[in-house]
């Protein structure tokens, strides 16, 4: 099976940006090139096909480049996925299931796929860091399964789901239950966060070696923060021996007990006990601190205010291992947004005032917030159409993240190569895979319409829960296309998403 991708504008942030097609045979990029060398490919595969014995002995060009030996074994996570019974790094060439197949057989013109894409944007597929898929434990709220189409819909060719299921992910076999339910389900790939401390309590830490051979990709107690400093610095020494990266919801639970929302004048008026900025700040001053300290690689998870901001532009002036991420709703809400009481605006850490997001703008603009997450967390009506201050903390965001954070390439706070590095490319970094737009590569790749006006509906969401404070919001951009492995995971139906003009 050849796909071909023809039509659209390529780009790959810092090394493609223009009109290529690519060419995917057996989930693998083939090639990136001009449309015209397509052609040519493509007839030299058909005439191949037309030789006697319908075998090609020499290779295509184009599966020259598929089937060039690797220089090193890829030890990226991306491949360690396909065999986690065991340690040996992942090597494509003894991969059977890899390209160099389709050579063997010739190929005729109803092998090869050919989609037009003209009009639209392909980049290499958005990874998202930070997602909350409630199985184990919370199935009535999301499923593996719902989770990972929804991610789909949003563009989003893999996910790292938290450890706070039930019970909450501190062991192999539950990181191993994860990882085949992704893989029983096909699409979208799962890339579990494991526990730093057993039951997320706090106390003792996890064995990480077992758990990273099952395929966990990094470590975090989040939904909590680590209280204890000392526990801090020794996850970190373990993490860092093993390459794992510490990704740190930050929050002083002292500073932030009972408060349901921003501490300022909008809970004044409303009568809600608010968290200060200092709740979240404190905390990333400290593990910033803990990560010079021991080297190890810390990832500062949901940054919502202009202290940690600063913090974080410090922290990396000093050469420190620290990297971070924001939410859409942090750069596009303030603490207004619960002026009504709106249990969907309510969340942790919470919205904050207008100088807090203008300072998340900033720190994404300036490259101090490497990432754009969504911290998905799926809630049902039982947690969340309730008084306010009982309300749980979160909101859902995998299919709404593009479309909310493509507003600030149209407002021209980032370009579209900023924001494909934070939604793309830096997660990948951060998870050590290779998703370069290149031979050899997995073709996981998300399709941007970046023209489309469409109005926010929670019921159109693939996600079992609805907990979204974007409701009614008009967008422009979405997700046209989501290819893992090179078959279509989700495509926007015709006429299917709900075009309005803009007001
Ligand atoms: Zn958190
Ligand atoms: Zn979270």
């Amino acid at each position: 099976m050849l796909i071909r991708l023809k039509g659209a504008r390529v780009i790959d942030p810092g090394k493609i940006d223009g009109f290529k097609d690519i060419i995917i045979s057996n989930g693998v990029i083939d090639a990136v090139v001009e449309p015209s060398e397509a052609d040519q490919m493509l007839l030299d595969i058909l005439s191949k096909a037309e030789e006697p014995c319908g075998i090609a002995e020499q290779p295509f060009g184009i599966t020259d480049q598929a089937c060039t030996p690797i220089e090193k074994p890829c030890d990226s996570s991306n491949h360690k996925q396909h065999d986690t019974s065991t340690a040996e790094p992942y090597d494509m060439r003894t991969d059977q299931s890899k390209p160099c197949g389709y050579n063997k057989k010739a190929f005729t013109k109803e092998d090869i796929t050919e989609i037009d894409l003209t009009g639209m944007v392909v980049v290499p597929g958005l990874i998202d860091l930070h997602v909350h898929l409630r199985e184990p434990g919370y199935e009535y709220k999301e499923t593996i399964e719902t989770g990972l189409k929804a991610a789909a819909k949003g563009g989003f060719v893999a996910v790292c789901p938290m450890p706070n299921s039930s019970p909450v992910n501190d062991n192999s076999s539950i990181t191993a239950f994860m990882v085949s339910r992704a893989k029983e389900l096909g699409g979208s790939q799962l890339y579990p966060v494991g526990s730093i401390t057993r039951g997320s309590k706090g106390e003792a830490l996890c064995e990480y070696g077992d758990m990273q051979k099952a395929g966990m990709v990094a470590i975090s107690d989040d939904g909590r923060p680590v209280e204890n400093a000392r526990v801090m610095r020794r996850a970190m020494e373990y993490a860092k021996g093993m390459g794992l990266p510490v990704i740190s919801h930050c929050e002083d639970i002292d500073l932030a007990r009972d408060g349901s929302m921003n501490e300022g004048v909008v809970a004044t008026k409303l009568g809600i006990k608010g968290i200060p900025n200092v709740a979240e700040s404190t905390i990333v001053m400290r593990d910033i601190a803990l990560a010079e300290l021991t080297g190890a690689t810390l990832h500062i998870a949901h940054v919502s205010c202009e202290e940690s901001v600063d913090a974080i532009r410090h922290g990396k002036k000093r050469g420190i291992r620290v990297t971070a991420e924001t939410a859409p709703h942090y750069f596009t809400l303030t603490d207004e947004a619960v002026a009504r009481y709106d249990t969907n605006a309510k969340m942790n850490p919470p919205l904050r005032s207008e100088r807090d997001r203008q300072a998340i703008i900033e720190g994404l603009a300036d490259g101090t917030i490497d990432v754009i997450a969504t911290d998905h967390a799926p809630h049902s009506l039982l947690e969340k159409d309730i008084e306010f201050d009982r309300a749980a903390f979160g909101i859902v965001g995998l299919e709404t993240s593009l479309g909310l954070s493509l507003k600030l390439v149209h407002d021209e706070t980032l370009s579209l190569e900023q924001l494909i590095e934070k939604m793309s490319k830096n997660p990948a970094t951060l998870l050590g895979i290779d998703n370069d737009l290149k031979p050899g590569n997995r073709a996981d790749i998300t399709v941007i319409d970046m023209d489309a006006f469409w109005s926010v509906n929670p019921r159109t969401f693939f996600s079992k829960s609805k907990n979204t404070p974007f409701a009614g919001f008009n967008l422009r951009g979405e997700v046209y296309m989501t290819m893992i492995e090179g078959k279509i995971a989700y495509q926007r139906q015709d006429g299917g998403s709900e075009i309005e003009e803009i007001s």
